[in-house]
């Protein structure tokens, strides 16, 4: 089995094994650290995002605009990638359209042993980490040196991101110390800026010496064939121009239509992504090195994945998703990923992107307790720069986990769930049978085991709600008995 085909089984195998997201959700639960990091994170750019929108000298119009532009990209991407790969052949560079991550994969092995290259250096891609490149690189013998420094500090440490922009928030600073201590050999230190210095010290021998630079693409321009990458630690231009070889890749749809379009979109990733109005570092990549310019690779790659999306596109339910700019800000909201952080994800796209996407992308039953440990709470639509209707999506996806979809492969399942929510839903919709089920279940509860006026335990299949918190019981009398009795005690004492 090839590293990238064992990427490939660990998505389907760990997230087949439902408890792997509630076991990871448990641990994250239960890890102090991580609880601190959480909460601080959403505290800090949950609400200074908010306050970028609401200043904006357009208004909040600039969200549904951005939204429309991506949109239109993804309802005409043929004619767009077309147009894209035509630009950057004319613009000296070769685009190479992957159907899986294998393909991916491959793509790119093939063009390091085109020419010969033996290390690597990477700018931040969340594509990269969804075909498991690194893992195929470093089986193929290429050493790979993440560069972004949150990337680099979780590749030393052998993890997985936890957050799309944020990858190693849930280390602290005295963890980062032991750990550069351990890996780099450098004097133990908590200080921020040393350890900034010690990692820039260690990248900046493999910028040097790297043969390929690889990034992501954060948009690419149809019209112009640039690509365009935003950070703020100025990682990815070094990663793009100081190898002789640049490999880019993107998810097929990360596209607009031209420069003029892609301003807006920037503008709103940055906020969503870090609370900025804008990234450090905007560039805008347009192939190889001129051959009247000293700088710049001699060969430019872009590759275009595929992998899934095809199928997301030509579902009218799920096509929004491909608006999609990966921005994490709706993590930066979620309840969930706050309490959970990124790792029970299973997978590179965490928070509530990652519970629509992973899905769709790697199969709704193996990970369906994705979607269905979301709240709909509807914060993640607020946050997000563009507004992409995500409770809809994680609603439509719990839909085909109930009734099966032969389209998606979906086989039903909690079937015992949809059965309570049919059976809820016709108490719902006879006052007689609801009123009935009040009056059993008031007197059912009374079995109960409780405490200072509250239910300890309830049985099967509710127990889940009583495992970790007292449930309050159901009150002695309902709204509308208590309304009427007040009514006729106010109109008793009128007369
Ligand atoms: S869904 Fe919206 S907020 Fe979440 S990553 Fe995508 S663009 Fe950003």
């Amino acid at each position: 089995m090839t590293m990238s085909e064992q990427h490939q089984s660990d998505h389907q195998q760990g997230a087949a094994s439902q408890s792997a997201y509630r076991e990871g959700a448990h641990t994250a639960i239960n890890d102090p650290v991580l609880q601190s990091a959480l909460g601080g994170l959403q505290q800090r750019l949950g609400p200074a995002t908010q306050g970028l929108y609401q200043q904006l000298p357009e208004g909040q119009e600039l969200r549904s605009l951005a939204h429309g532009l991506r949109r239109k990209a993804v309802d005409n991407l043929d004619i767009m990638l077309e147009t894209l790969a035509d630009r950057v052949s004319e613009n000296g560079g070769q685009v190479h359209f992957a159907r899986t991550d294998q393909e991916a994969v491959a793509i790119c092995l093939e063009i390091a042993r085109e020419h010969q290259v033996r290390s690597v250096v990477k700018g931040k891609s969340m594509v990269t980490e969804e075909i498991g490149l690194n893992q195929a690189l470093e089986g193929a013998g290429i050493e790979v040196a993440e560069t972004d420094l949150g990337e680099y500090i979780i590749q030393l440490a052998g993890e997985r991101p936890t957050h799309i922009v944020a990858p190693a928030i849930h280390k602290t600073r005295q963890q980062v110390g032991a750990l550069f201590s351990e890996k780099l050999g450098t004097p133990y230190s908590e200080d921020p800026p040393t350890l900034t210095w010690d990692a820039r010290k260690a990248l900046r021998e493999k910028f040097l010496s790297a043969d390929m630079g690889i990034s992501g693409c954060n948009l690419a321009c149809a019209e112009t064939g640039h690509i365009t990458t935003v950070s703020n630690e100025g990682n990815i231009r070094m990663a793009t121009t100081l190898p002789r070889v640049h490999v880019a890749f993107m998810g097929m749809e990360r596209i607009v239509a031209n420069l003029e379009e892609q301003q807006p979109i920037l503008r709103l990733m940055s906020m969503g992504a870090a609370a900025q109005q804008i990234g450090g570092y905007v560039s805008y990549i347009g192939g190889p090195a001129a051959a009247d310019h000293g700088d710049g690779p001699q060969a430019f790659h872009l590759i275009v994945v595929d992998n899934g999306r095809s199928k997301i596109l030509a579902d009218p339910e799920f096509r929004e998703m491909l608006c999609c700019i990966r921005c994490g800000a709706c993590l930066n909201v979620c309840p969930v990923y706050g309490k959970i952080g990124g790792h029970a994800y299973g997978s590179a796209y965490t928070g509530p992107v990652g519970a629509v996407v992973t899905p769709l992308l790697f199969g709704i039953n193996n990970h369906a307790d994705l979607c269905t440990g979301e709240t709909l709470c509807g914060a993640c639509r607020q946050a997000c720069p563009l507004e992409i209707n995500l409770p809809r999506m994680l609603l439509a996806l719990r839909g085909k986990l109930s009734a099966g979809d032969p389209e998606w492969q979906v086989e039903p399942q909690r079937k015992m769930e949809t059965r309570l929510f049919g059976l809820w839903q016709r108490l719902n919709r006879s006052r007689r049978l609801y009123e009935g089920f009040l009056r059993v279940a008031r007197l059912g509860q009374k079995l109960l085991p409780a405490r200072q006026g509250m239910i300890r335990w309830l049985p099967y299949p509710f127990s889940g709600w009583s495992r970790s918190r007292d449930v309050q019981p159901l009150a002695a009398k309902t709204f509308m008995q208590r309304w009427q009795e007040r009514e006729q005690q106010q109109g008793e004492g009128r007369r």
